[in-house]
């Protein structure tokens, strides 16, 4: 099986500090995103869930390097026996850890490691190099009310991209745009419209088509649908879903809406406080859900069947601060499974087989089981 990744995060971290008083002391840290790893490969559409404030937005933003991660790595293109040798490299090095501190960070795991993100991390590359790569991923953004300059014509806003990155000007950019407003269902006759005139569905198509005008192979999806009525947003996910097939794109689509993240999505990460805590197929998850989070959060979407019942899960309680994350599990203030240890010791992330867990933890499909 191909496992090269198209974008990969490795141990992503963004804190940003808090200041207050009248002179803006800084007084602690919002761990917006604390340590994430995340693999999209090319053509898939990677699904990003969790309450609002969890984190997800920041992950995207800083997969694109919008904002710089506080640590951690984002990779580009890289190829599957190159994730394999960094993955055994981060292996050695845990196993290695006083002798590469010994060495001052110069021993052969750190210098090949390094070598490795020279070549294929976003933080590596200098701005001009970073501007290039932008071509290739792009943001699609949850208000298409805010997302547009109200000022300008819709020509001026889809074609923008293309000038300002030097690939089309006078006639074949006047082209280009009509192409792309054709492509999201919009016609050459709105390109001489400013924003307010249009719905919201429409506005959205047209950030779409911006989003799309420089052929970019990811495009992040960020709650795309959320501000549209229930029938707009269908049409707009049928056309996401069409649009990826015919150009090949690759996206990561986030939501708090788990049944648009169901319908969307090849494969699903929960994300709770900063951290990814459960992942899977969206048919896995959906399906059998195993984190005590995501049961809650699966439980809690409208069953259009009066008729059928789903064991209620409720989600107890508020997500506490990023700016004071509980220890140990940070769920456990709101897990009603949470044992002692739950507040000390943080549970790793570890790859379990689903069918045999739920054989072992569930055995009548019950609700009644922990982390
Ligand atoms: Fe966290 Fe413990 Fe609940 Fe698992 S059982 S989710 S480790 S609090």
């Amino acid at each position: 099986m191909d496992d090269s990744a198209l974008i990969e995060a490795r141990g992503l971290r963004k804190h940003f500090p808090m200041r207050e008083g009248l002179l803006r002391r800084q007084t602690s840290w919002v761990r917006a995103v604390d340590g994430v790893d995340l693999c999209i490969r090319r053509g898939e559409t990677v699904g990003l869930v969790g309450e609002s404030g969890c984190g997800k937005t920041t992950v995207a933003r800083c997969l694109l390097h919008l904002i710089r991660p506080t640590a951690g790595h984002v990779y580009y293109r890289m190829p599957g026996e190159v994730r394999r040798r960094m993955k055994e490299l981060e292996h050695d090095l845990e196993g290695h850890e006083e002798a590469e501190k010994a060495s001052g960070g110069h021993g052969p795991v750190a210098a090949e490691m390094a070598s490795i993100s020279e070549r294929y991390s976003l933080e590596a590359m200098s701005a001009r190099q970073l501007r290039v790569q932008r071509r290739n991923m792009q943001m699609v953004f949850q208000d298409p009310y805010a997302s547009l300059n109200p000022r300008m014509l819709v020509k001026d806003l889809v074609g923008e991209p293309l000038l300002v990155h030097g690939m089309a000007r006078g006639e074949d950019l006047d082209a280009r745009v009509v192409e792309l407003m054709e492509m999201v269902g919009l016609s050459a006759d709105h390109m001489y419209r400013y924003p307010h005139e249009f719905s919201g569905g429409q506005r959205q198509r047209i950030g779409i088509a911006r989003a799309l005008s420089l052929r970019p192979e990811l495009v992040v999806l960020d709650e795309p649908t959320s501000a549209l009525d229930v029938s707009v947003q269908a049409q707009i996910l049928n056309m996401l879903n069409e649009l990826q097939s015919e150009l090949h794109l690759t996206y990561l689509f986030i939501s708090h809406d788990l049944s648009t993240v169901r319908y969307m999505s090849d494969r699903v990460h929960v994300m709770y406080l900063g951290k990814i805590v459960e992942s899977a197929t969206a048919a896995q998850l959906f399906e059998a859900p195993l984190h005590p989070y995501t049961r809650g959060l699966i439980s809690s979407i409208p069953v259009p069947d009066p008729s059928r019942r789903r064991g209620k899960v409720p989600l107890a309680g508020e997500m506490p601060s990023p700016s004071d994350p509980p220890r140990g599990c940070r769920f456990h203030t709101r897990c009603k499974h949470r044992m002692p240890r739950c507040e000390i010791e943080e549970p790793p992330l570890i790859e379990v087989a689903r069918d045999h867990f739920l054989a072992c933890h569930l055995p009548n499909g019950t609700d009644d089981h922990g982390a």
